[in-house]
């Protein structure tokens, strides 16, 4: 069996390194730009789109035009690549999976790929990688990678680079599947509920201080933003422009991205530990279906979220204490499996209406957000509990029906 795997290292570079490399993104930005345009133009007129091979074509056009002679110093694939991610978006663009190619702004997804690597490129004994144009340049290994690498994305992240590593792994084999079965219920008030009674809960406090500096953050940034057009009205400064940010302001918005950081570091921490813990205890993970999910979500919306109609504000902390479930699922299954178990979706109807004891289903058995009490037998229990139960029988009942 054939499995993907992705890797992330942070890239320790020398200055002059670290200039290559921010060269190279802003020339696949330029080149992936330019394509936009192009492209834009090609939808305003009611033309069809320009191909890939077309456009690579005209790149070595531009590589060679005075205005932009600087593209060739770039490795050839990497504005290639840039090309490629454009088709691609084009491609959900027509398929109508996604809106229109849009321009791309500095700090918006920075990166580079490459995505042929001849034998050394990635050389993991001495925790280094060659970039061409670049030469080696080390990383931090923080673990062994498994398979075959199939290509690299250098990327920026609030300063620091980084080099995601994307392998195959040919033969793959599942180590023996274990017993044990349990139910997951993803919630708010207890992030991740096992049928089994356990809960694992994220560190709420922790991220809520730093989303407290953030806010702290923006407000200066507002601030300097109305002071800044102020003084532009007297004349005293320049007319306060976004795209062309101050020191200040490009300061603060580090910053800010730091806390980001941090948060979405806390966040996968915990969902990482947790896959795990799940992953070596239990052989049999039941989980329900997202896409279903969200397809029920408005029509059970008000039982199984009642106040989501409540004040913006405390909604956006209710969503803080969530895990996303995409996310949290893709981390979980590929645990599992690793562990040699089975993570087995299921349909979320009902699951947090049908009484475990008497099979009653009705949305009065759910009279609070953390209170289920069947109005037929009078069953009592924690209303998280009973849904990661429901979600375990139904996935042993191997139908919609529990
Ligand atoms: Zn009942």
């Amino acid at each position: 069996m054939k499995v993907n795997c992705a890797y992330k290292f942070e890239l320790i570079l020398k200055p002059e390194q670290r200039a290559k490399c921010a060269q190279f993104v802003g020339n696949c930005r330029y080149v992936y730009n330019k394509a936009v345009e192009i492209q834009l133009r090609q939808l305003e007129t009611k033309q069809p789109f320009v191909s890939y091979k077309e456009l690579a074509s005209q790149l070595v056009g531009w590589k060679k035009d005075d205005s932009s002679l600087w593209l060739s110093e770039s490795p050839a694939q990497t504005l290639q690549q840039a090309l490629k991610d454009l088709d691609r978006g084009l491609m959900r663009f027509k398929q109508h999976k996604g809106g229109m190619v849009q321009f791309k702004a500095r700090g918006d997804g920075d990166s580079f790929r490459l995505p042929q690597l001849l034998k050394g490129d990635f050389d993991e004994a001495n925790a280094r990688i060659r970039i061409p144009k670049i030469g080696f340049v080390r990383y931090r290994k923080s673990r062994d990678i498994q398979g075959k690498v199939k290509n690299l994305t250098i990327s920026i992240e609030a300063r620091r680079w980084y080099v995601s590593v994307c392998t195959e792994i040919e033969n793959f084999q599942p180590q023996a599947t274990r017993n044990g079965e349990v139910g997951i219920d993803l919630g708010i008030v207890r992030t991740v509920q096992l049928s089994d009674g356990t809960v694992y809960r994220l560190d709420v406090n922790e991220i809520k201080k730093l989303e407290d500096r953030i806010a702290v953050y923006q407000k200066q940034l507002e601030s300097n933003k109305t002071s800044r057009q102020k003084l532009a009205k007297l004349g005293k400064a320049a007319d306060f422009d976004k795209k062309v940010p101050s020191r200040k302001r490009r300061r603060l918005k580090e910053k800010i991205a730091n806390l980001h950081r941090r948060i979405r570091n806390i966040r996968k921490d915990f969902m990482f530990k947790t896959a795990r813990a799940i992953a070596q205890k239990y052989g049999w993970v039941a989980i329900e279906d997202l896409q279903v999910r969200n397809m029920t979500k408005s029509a059970r919306g008000t039982i199984e979220e009642p106040g989501s109609n409540v004040k913006a504000k405390s909604g956006l902390n209710r969503s803080l204490q969530r895990v996303a479930p995409g996310a949290f699922r893709r981390i979980l299954e590929w645990q599992v499996f690793k562990a040699g178990g089975y993570v087995d979706a299921v349909a979320p109807q009902y699951t947090s209406q049908t009484c475990p004891h008497c099979g009653h289903i009705a949305s009065e058995n759910r009279p609070t957000q953390a209170l289920f009490c069947c109005v037929k037998c009078g069953h009592t229990s924690n209303a998280d509990v009973v849904a990661a139960g429901n979600i375990l029988r139904k996935s042993r009942a191997g139908s919609d029906r529990l």
